[in-house]
């Protein structure tokens, strides 16, 4: 159970900044290192965009609808069995736009079957390309976009463009316009073995995780807001919390990289050539999403596991991101996702432009978002017919409701572009025993791209401590 602020101590090894999968993995892992670690969390729960919330006996999830096969592997290393035994496949992914319809098991076999048999390219172009993208790595041309990635193999083919870029779009927010990289690495972990969710819940991964973080010791405080990371002499002394001062010689912050420099800490601890760069960082996209409970004892049918539809022309980035987007995804959670629960909920998922909702007056807020519910709910009964009379329960979330509880600038759900990466790595050399994990450079996002980092991090912040 997190302990109430007045509890804690005056001194930790380290003090992590935030309860993402980044920090709560980081966290984890240095508490079994032995090191003596505080987690604080400004929310009351933790798990940072890894959240859940309950209306009605409903229980929704925020960002639960698919992740890599990769999460297996990663969670048997660094959390625990109970963890990796819950990481099931969805084997239903459907796609549905004026270009193609179709339902794919999201894997390398079937993705080359569709391209082959479907959008008729020829078998040694879809090998060549595979192999082209399950090769790159951090350390490729970032130059090349992936636009460019797609014109090489695929010249002209917009239909083919949109089957492999629409899906890593709404993942992780790229555009054809960013290095090829960041796509081949995610595009990739998916092919692997296709997309897979975690059942029970996000409400039921975070259970088990903070029982796993406090059998390893870690003092857990949820209501605690870090308003500054002390620094004296280009060396980290502690943190600043509900106006008291808390000693650490580490201090990871999984704060977005953004809100770090520029509001958890002072800008003159950095070098000029620091703060330059930091400058070009570009945040990425926020999200809106609409929430639907049906009604306890009804049933849908089953319309597939993830349904990515619009009814633009051809895939573009911008129209994804408009308001008035005809583009989103439906995450449509059965019983089975939830065992024991006899409950359907459905949850839309859109990228948004923080800029269209920040200015809005509280009333027309009110509209737009209920303006939003009901092109939604219109899209889905073109799916589900007469699914209205069913919804007991209808909610939508803004790039507003992201920022509130995250703190993240501009709402964003997928951190930074690439060029956050390296800010986000080197941090650690402007002033010691500064740490940051947490979404950059779209590679590091996503759930299992936030516990992968918040490992790498652990790894350097022990060094740091033994050196
Ligand atoms: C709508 C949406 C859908 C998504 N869908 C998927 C998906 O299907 N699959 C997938 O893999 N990923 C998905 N993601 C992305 C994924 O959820 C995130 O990339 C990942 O959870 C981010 O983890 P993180 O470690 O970067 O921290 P975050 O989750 O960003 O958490 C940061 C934490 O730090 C806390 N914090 C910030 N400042 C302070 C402070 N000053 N003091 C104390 N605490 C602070 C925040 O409250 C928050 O809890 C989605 C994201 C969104 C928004």
């Amino acid at each position: 159970m997190p302990v109430s602020f007045s509890q804690l101590g005056d001194n930790y090894d380290i003090v992590v900044v935030g309860s993402g999968l980044g920090g709560l993995t980081c966290a984890n892992r240095l508490a079994r290192c032995g090191h003596r670690i505080l987690l604080l969390e400004h929310h009351h729960r933790l798990g940072g965009l890894a959240t859940w919330f309950k209306r009605k006996g409903h229980i929704f999830d925020v960002s639960l609808h698919g992740f890599p096969y990769g999460m297996v592997k990663t969670c048997k290393k660094y959390w625990n069995k109970a963890i990796t035994a819950s990481i099931v496949q969805l084997k239903n992914i459907v796609f549905d736009n004026p270009q193609f319809s179709l339902r794919t098991t999201f894997d390398r076999e079937d993705f080359t079957r569709l391209l082959n048999t479907r959008f008729e390219v020829p078998l040694a172009t879809i090998d060549r390309f595979f192999a082209t993208v399950a090769a790159m790595n951090f350390y490729d041309d970032q130059a090349m976009t992936t636009r460019e990635l797609f014109e090489q193999f695929f010249p002209g083919r917009s239909d083919v463009h949109r089957l492999l870029m629409e899906p890593i779009t709404y993942a992780n927010g790229s555009t054809l316009d960013d290095p090829a990289i960041t796509y081949g690495i995610v595009f990739s972990n998916f092919m692997s073995k296709g997309v897979f969710t975690f059942e029970g819940g996000t409400d039921r991964l975070i259970a088990l995780m903070t029982e796993e973080l406090e059998r390893n010791g870690v003092t857990i405080c949820t209501g605690a807001k870090v308003d500054k990371i002390l620094v004296d002499k280009k060396r980290v002394r502690g943190v600043n919390a509900n106006g008291r001062t808390i000693s650490a010689r580490a201090v990871v912050s999984n704060s977005g990289i953004t809100n770090t420099i520029d509001n958890l800490t002072d800008r003159e601890i950095y070098s000029s050539e620091f703060l330059e760069k930091a400058a070009k960082v570009r945040v990425n996209n926020s999200s809106c999403q609409v929430y639907f409970g049906i009604t306890d004892g009804e049933s849908i049918d089953d319309i597939g596991d993830l349904l990515f539809t619009s009814k633009a022309a051809e895939f573009d980035a911008a129209e994804l991101l408009s308001p008035q987007s005809t583009s989103k995804t439906f995450s449509i959670y059965y019983p089975k996702t939830r065992p024991g629960q006899n409950r359907y909920t459905v949850v839309a998922s859109m990228n948004s432009r923080f800029e269209d909702w920040a200015g809005l007056a509280e009333e027309q807020y009110r509209r737009e978002k209920d303006k939003l519910i009901a092109r939604t709910l219109v899209d889905l009964e073109g799916y589900l017919p007469g699914v209205g009379a069913k919804i007991d329960w209808m909610e939508a979330a803004t790039p507003r409701t992201f920022n509130s509880y995250t703190l993240h600038t501009r709402g964003t759900s997928f951190g930074t572009k690439f060029e956050g990466l390296d800010i986000s790595r080197t941090i650690f050399k402007e002033v010691a025993g500064l740490f940051h994990v947490g979404s950059v450079g779209i590679i590091m996002s996503g759930w299992l791209g936030a516990i992968n980092y918040g490992v790498i991090v652990a790894n350097d912040v022990d060094g740091y401590l033994r050196a």
